[in-house]
C-alpha cells in the first residue's frame, strides 16, 4: 500500500519560486490571501492587517514600519513580487531598487478589484509576463502585458532558449530586442541546438534563418539585416565593426571527458577546461556536463567543480568505456584502469546518453555524436596532478530540466468550461499537444513561443509518444483532451505508454487536470438526468470487444442505472446504437426519457429530448452523447429530471419485462 500526499498547486507555480505577495488594504488582503493559500506564495501584510489576516485564517508574515523600507529589505530575498496596490505607488517603491533587467526580480501588480494583473517589471527574463498570466487565470482577471514581443506573437529573444536549457552569452540584448520590435530584418545563424522553435513562429516574422556563418554570407539576403542572433557553440566577442546589434545563445551540447591523476586540484581541472575551450573557440556555456571513469566519482577537485558550475558528473565503468572506439587509445592507461581511453571514451558515452528527438514532419538534419576535441593532456607547474581532456558533441542539447507531463481535460468546448487550473497548465506549458480541433479551441490560452503540435485524431498513440519524448528531454508538456482526459481520453494512453517504457513513476512528473466530461456537459443542458446512480458506456468497439460492451449494456439496463452512451454512432459503425436500444427496452419502458446532446457548449450545439422507444428517429453521430433515464426519470417542460431517490416510487410504475 502506498499513501502519498502531494501539495497540489506547487507543480503549477514551482517555476515561479520564490514569490512574495504584499497586501496593504483589506480588499488587497482578500484578493491575494486566497491566491497565497492555494499556492506557495509568502503573504506580507502590515501590522494594521494582522488581526484581519488571522481572522481569515491566512498564513501571513507581518511587517512593521514603512512599506518602502520593508520592500527594500525583501528585494534581495525574493525573485518575484506581487503587489495589490496602485501601480504608481509600486513604481515609486521599486524605483530606487531597480538595477538591470537581467537581475531585477519580476514585479506584478493586481488592482484591488481584481480585474487586471499588470506585468510591471522584468517581463521576459524575470518571468513577470508569465506570472501575470498565471495569476490572471487564477483570479479570472485580464493580464496586462506591454512588451512588443507579445504584440508580434513572438517569443522574447532574451528568453528564447530557456525551455531548452540554452545559456545566454554576451551581446546587445536590448538592441536586438528593439530591432525585433521594429520588425526589422533579423539574421539568425543557428548551428547548434533544436530548431523546433523556428517551426512554431507566427507566419509573419522578420527572421532570416541560416545554419552557418558561411551560408549566411553567401546567400542572397531578402533584406539587409539590422540585428543578428547567434545560436552556436562558439564564444563570440562582438565589436562595433558589424554595425548592428548582436547576441548569442549557447545550447548545451558539449560533454567534457576527463581523466586525471588522484588529487588533481579543482583549479587545474577548471583551468584546463578553460584552456581547451579557448583553443578550440568553444564557449564554456555550451558545456552540458562532465563525463569520467567511475573511479573518479569521488575525486574532490572534480566533484567540487561540477557542484559549483552546476555540471552533471556522469561516471562510467571501465567495462562501459573500453569498447568505445577512440582516436587516441593508450596501452598504459589500459593497464592501469582497465580501459584504453578515459577522456575520449567517457566524452562520447556521455554525449550519447542524451536522447535525440525524433522530428515529425520536420526536415532537420541531426548530426551524430562526434568528438570535437581529441585527448589533450594538461599540467601546470604550480599545481599537483595532471588532467586529460576530450570534448564530444551530442546530437541534442541537454536541457538540465526535469520534464513534466500535464494531462489536461479541456471540457466540452467553451473556454469558460475549462477549470482555471487546466487553463493555467495550458498557458504555462512549453509544449501543447493535442488533436487539432481541441488545440483550436484553446488558442486564446496559448502564448508566443509555445511549441504547439496539433496532430490528426487518428494518431493518438503517436501523440502520447511524442509528448513523453519531449518530457523526457526536460520540457513541460500539456497533452490536451476534450472533456476529461482520463475518460476515454489521452491520459490513459500516456500512462500506458509510460508504463511500457519502464517509467520510474517520478520523471517525468505526471499530473492529471480534470475536465468537465461529456456526460456532465450533456446533462447540464437538459436538467438533472444524472441525479441518481449512473454509468458511462462507450459503444466504440475499436479497442473493446463488442461482447463485453453488450454485457455492460445488459448489466446497466437491468440495474436501472441512468446510462450515458459515448461514441454512440460513427459513419461506419451504425448498428450498435440500435442494439443498445433493444437491450434497454428489455428492462425499461419505451417512454423512458432520453436526451441526445450533440456538441454541448459548442457553436453547433443541438439538444433533443426523446424517449427510449423513439430514440433512433433523431439524428445521432460521433459528436452526440446519449443519456438514458432510469425508471423514475421524467420530463417536465424542456427538462429531464431524475429524482434523488426512489421514495414514493411504486413497483407498479416499474416497467419490468425481465427475461
Ligand atoms: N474525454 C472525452 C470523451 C471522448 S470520447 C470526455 O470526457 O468527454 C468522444 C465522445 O464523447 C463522443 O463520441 C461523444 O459521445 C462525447 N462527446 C465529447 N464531447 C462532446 C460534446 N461537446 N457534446 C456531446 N458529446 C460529446
Amino acid at each position: 500500500m502506498t499513501t502519498t500526499n502531494n501539495t497540489l498547486s506547487s507543480l503549477l507555480f514551482q517555476d515561479f519560486q520564490s514569490l512574495a505577495a504584499i497586501a496593504t488594504t483589506p480588499a488587497g488582503l482578500k484578493k491575494l490571501g486566497a491566491l497565497c493559500q492555494a499556492h506557495p506564495i509568502t503573504l506580507w501584510v502590515p501590522e494594521s492587517l494582522a488581526e484581519l489576516a488571522q481572522a481569515q485564517n491566512l498564513d501571513s508574515k507581518i511587517y512593521s514600519g514603512s512599506l518602502k523600507e520593508q520592500v527594500a529589505q525583501l528585494w534581495p530575498q525574493y525573485q518575484r513580487f506581487v503587489f495589490c496596490l496602485a501601480t504608481g505607488a509600486v513604481v515609486r517603491l521599486i524605483a530606487p531598487l531597480l538595477q538591470h533587467k537581467s537581475t531585477d526580480p519580476a514585479v506584478v501588480v493586481v488592482d484591488e478589484a481584481g480585474q487586471f494583473v499588470i506585468s510591471l517589471c522584468s517581463g521576459h527574463q524575470g518571468g513577470a509576463d508569465r506570472l501575470a498570466e498565471a495569476i490572471a487565470l487564477q483570479l479570472n482577471a485580464t493580464p496586462v502585458l506591454t512588451g512588443a514581443a507579445n504584440r508580434l506573437q513572438l517569443p522574447g529573444i532574451d528568453v528564447l532558449g530557456v525551455p531548452f536549457g540554452w545559456q545566454k552569452g554576451e551581446g546587445d540584448w536590448t538592441g536586438v530586442s528593439a530591432a525585433i520590435a521594429r520588425q526589422d530584418a533579423v539574421q539568425v545563424i543557428q548551428s547548434a541546438g533544436t530548431t523546433l522553435w523556428q517551426h512554431h513562429l507566427p507566419s509573419e516574422h522578420s527572421f532570416q534563418f541560416y545554419e552557418s556563418e558561411e551560408t549566411a554570407t553567401t546567400s542572397i539576403q531578402p533584406a539587409t539585416p539590422k540585428a543578428r542572433v547567434w545560436i552556436s557553440l562558439s564564444e563570440r566577442q562582438f565589436t562595433s565593426e558589424s554595425g548592428i546589434p548582436e547576441v548569442q545563445w549557447h545550447p548545451k551540447v558539449l560533454w567534457v571527458g576527463i581523466g586525471c591523476e588522484r588529487g588533481t586540484s579543482r583549479q587545474l581541472i577548471e583551468g584546463a577546461i578553460q584552456q581547451v575551450c579557448q583553443a578550440h573557440q568553444l564557449a564554456e556555456a555550451a558545456i552540458a556536463g562532465i563525463a569520467t571513469l567511475d573511479l573518479k566519482a569521488d575525486e574532490v577537485g572534480l566533484v567540487e567543480l561540477c557542484r559549483d558550475r552546476q555540471w552533471p558528473l556522469r561516471c562510467f565503468s571501465a567495462e562501459q568505456l573500453k569498447s568505445v572506439p577512440v582516436p587516441t587509445p593508450s596501452e598504459v592507461v589500459a593497464a592501469e584502469v582497465g580501459t584504453p581511453s578515459v577522456a575520449e571514451a567517457a566524452a562520447l558515452v556521455g554525449a550519447r546518453l542524451v536522447p535525440a528527438l525524433s522530428a515529425p514532419d520536420l526536415e532537420t538534419e541531426q548530426q551524430a555524436v562526434s568528438l570535437r576535441v581529441t585527448k589533450q593532456i594538461i599540467r601546470a607547474a604550480d599545481q599537483p596532478g595532471a588532467v586529460t581532456i576530450a570534448i564530444a558533441q551530442a546530437e541534442q542539447e541537454y536541457t538540465g530540466r526535469s520534464g513534466k507531463l500535464w494531462l489536461v481535460g479541456t471540457g466540452p468546448g467553451q473556454l469558460e468550461q475549462i477549470t482555471p487550473a487546466a487553463q493555467t497548465a495550458i498557458a504555462q506549458a512549453d509544449v501543447v499537444i493535442g488533436y487539432s480541433l481541441y488545440v483550436d479551441l484553446v488558442k486564446p490560452l496559448l502564448r508566443p513561443g509555445q511549441i504547439v503540435e496539433a496532430l490528426p485524431i487518428t494518431q493518438e498513440r503517436q501523440r502520447a509518444q511524442r509528448a513523453i519524448e519531449l518530457a523526457n528531454w526536460g520540457l513541460t508538456v500539456a497533452v490536451i483532451s476534450s472533456g476529461d482526459s482520463g475518460i476515454y481520453g489521452m491520459a490513459g494512453l500516456v500512462l500506458e505508454e509510460l508504463r511500457a517504457q519502464d517509467w520510474d513513476g517520478k520523471t517525468p512528473a505526471v499530473r492529471v487536470f480534470p475536465g468537465i466530461t461529456a456526460l456532465q456537459a450533456a446533462a447540464s443542458r437538459v436538467g438533472t438526468p444524472l441525479m441518481h446512480d449512473f454509468c458511462a458506456i462507450s459503444l466504440s468497439d475499436l479497442l473493446t470487444p463488442w461482447v463485453m460492451i453488450e454485457k455492460r449494456l445488459n448489466a446497466a439496463a437491468q440495474a436501472d442505472f441512468v446510462t450515458a452512451l459515448y461514441n454512440p454512432r460513427s459513419k461506419t459503425r451504425t448498428e450498435q446504437i440500435a442494439i443498445a436500444q433493444q437491450i434497454f427496452l428489455q428492462y425499461r419502458d419505451p417512454s423512458t426519457p432520453v436526451a441526445l446532446v450533440r456538441s454541448a457548449y459548442r457553436e453547433d450545439e443541438q439538444v433533443t429530448l426523446t424517449t427510449l422507444g423513439e430514440l433512433l428517429e433523431a439524428p445521432i453521430d460521433m459528436l452526440t452523447t446519449v443519456l438514458i433515464g432510469n425508471a423514475s426519470t421524467r420530463t417536465y417542460a424542456d427538462w429531464m429530471i431524475t429524482p434523488r431517490g426512489y421514495l414514493g416510487f411504486t413497483p407498479d410504475a416499474e416497467p419490468n419485462q425481465s427475461p
